[in-house]
């Protein structure tokens, strides 16, 4: 069977086809790349249930066994790169070296959570009493992933999970499920029945899965509207929740920033992925002195980028990855136009087949239009003057949101001082969408709860368990 035409999800080890499918579309071709399972409410019952007789077994393996499995999940990426690279593409639009920079680097990224520890602190040794913190699994965690990065994000839930002992039962997006189904069918041999699940399914399959009360933790990046139902839902059983969700992040451009250095990162701070990246920058603040010169940088890229089928030699940007979120930004760019706004860049959609929005860049709109206050999850960037330092930290602190942001500056240390005043979990300095598996990763304010990687990040899939001797 090749591994472009067949997907069945993964329950109990097995394979699962459905009765039902979801189309999965091609957003460059509008075409159906393939049909995925829908998952039925009882193939559900049988994941969970599959997940928590798989538990008490994997929690006793010993922690060298498990990080052989999350390694393996890393050598299984590398050893299919090509075709998980060409499928991503297909499912999820994104141009062919972009999908396989996602695949080799959630290949590293399982391997390096391999490597991770889980520490046991030792809170009292006196005369009378010893006490010891272990950080012992939850049980079944449900991993829910969006489609903007659908292989990486969904490793930074399965390696931590199976490492620290848990189960997983990890549902990928509607629109992108093909990766993961793939994934789980390959690693099907590679780890011990029901330990890690896949099961893919339409709308309705999110909400069962939260509900469930076979679930112990859920673990979600998606929106923050959808965050927040999450939650709601969790509540019911008191089901540990991580939330990674929405962002706004703003760039702050300073007067003396080495523009002919940072050009191109600044660019992609705010393209890459075209622009459906949560970390993006979705507002760039320039300090007045140098906004011409970086907008005329910036248009200057965005004019030459090409925005095409990502199986094209020579695209750079790939389409929107599915209609709903095609339309909301076109929709986003209607509006700026009926405001009046000026665009220096892009504007126009074109009709046609393909969810295509060539890159667009707005001169300087006013601080309460939409484009500005909306996470846009596109190609569309609003470029702000600013003059102060206290206006522009106030303007980007103005957010409901509080997931990333950056500085760029000659002078580092004063852009440290700035980054310090800025109400979000990451700021980069000079860069931009540098995540790493040692590095925690959370949202301030409504971006999310809990944290993702690094240390902070493991041990969200653990509970701590205090045994205390007395002596
Ligand atoms: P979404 O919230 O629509 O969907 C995310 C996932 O949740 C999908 O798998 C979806 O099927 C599922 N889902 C939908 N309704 C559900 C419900 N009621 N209960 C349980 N699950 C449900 O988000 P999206 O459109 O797929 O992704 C884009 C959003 O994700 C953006 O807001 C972006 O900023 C955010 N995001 C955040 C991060 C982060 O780490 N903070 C990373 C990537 C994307």
């Amino acid at each position: 069977m090749s591994f472009f035409d067949s997907f069945t999800m993964t329950i109990g080890g097995k394979a699962v086809s459905s009765s039902e499918t979801i189309d999965v579309i091609n957003p460059a071709t509008e075409e159906i790349v393939a049909k995925a399972p829908d998952c039925s409410e009882k193939q559900l019952d049988d994941a969970v249930a599959a997940a928590r007789a798989a538990f008490p077994g994997w929690r006793a393996t010993p922690i060298e066994e498990r990080r052989r499995a999350v390694a393996r999940i890393g050598e299984v990426l590398t050893e299919h790169q090509a075709d998980f690279a060409r499928l991503f593409t297909l499912e999820q639009g994104r141009p062919l070296d972009g999908a396989a920079q996602e695949i080799a680097f959630a290949a590293y990224w399982a391997n390096e959570v391999s490597k991770q520890d889980i520490p046991v602190t030792v809170t009292e040794d006196s005369a009378s009493k010893r006490s010891e913190t272990r950080h012992v699994p939850l049980g079944v965690v449900a991993g829910i992933v969006p489609w903007n990065f659908p292989v990486n994000l969904a490793v930074w839930k399965i390696a931590p999970a199976l490492l620290t002992g848990n189960t997983l039962v990890l549902k990928p997006s509607p629109f992108t499920p093909l990766t993961m189904l793939k994934l789980a069918e390959l690693l099907r041999e590679h780890l011990p029945p029901g330990v890690f699940n896949v099961i893919s399914g339409g709308d309705r399959l999110g909400p069962w899965l939260t509900a469930h009360e076979g679930i112990d933790k859920i673990s979600f990046t998606g929106s923050t509207a959808t965050g927040k139902r999450v939650m709601e839902t969790a509540s019911k059983g008191l089901k540990r929740v991580t939330l990674e969700l929405g962002g706004n992040d703003a760039a702050i451009v300073m007067p003396d920033v080495a523009l002919d250095e940072v050009a191109d990162k600044l660019f992609f701070s705010a393209f890459a992925n075209s622009g459906q990246i949560c970390i993006a920058t979705k507002r760039m603040y320039v300090h007045e002195d140098v906004y011409d010169k970086v907008a005329d940088a910036l248009v200057a890229r965005a004019r030459a980028a090409k925005v095409g089928d990502g199986l094209d030699q020579g695209s750079n940007f790939g389409p929107i990855q599915n209609r709903p979120q095609f339309e909301r930004v076109k929709n986003l760019i209607e509006d700026a136009k009926q405001q009046g706004l000026r665009f220096l860049a892009g504007g126009d959609v074109p009709e046609g087949t393909g969810f295509f929005v060539p890159l667009a860049i707005v001169d300087n709109p006013p601080e309460d239009s939409r484009v500005v206050q909306e996470e846009a999850f596109g190609p569309v960037l609003p470029l702000l003057k600013f003059r102060d330092i206290d206006e522009v930290v106030a303007r980007a602190n103005a957010c409901e949101y509080g997931l990333g942001g950056s500085i760029w500056s000659a002078d580092t240390e004063a852009a440290a001082d700035i980054a310090s005043r800025l109400e979000t979990g990451t700021v980069w300095i000079n860069d931009t969408l540098y995540i790493m598996p040692w590095t925690p990763f959370a949202g301030h304010k409504q971006s999310g709860i809990g944290v993702e990687n690094g240390k902070e990040g493991l041990l969200e899939f653990t509970v701590p368990q205090t045994i205390t001797i007395a002596k």
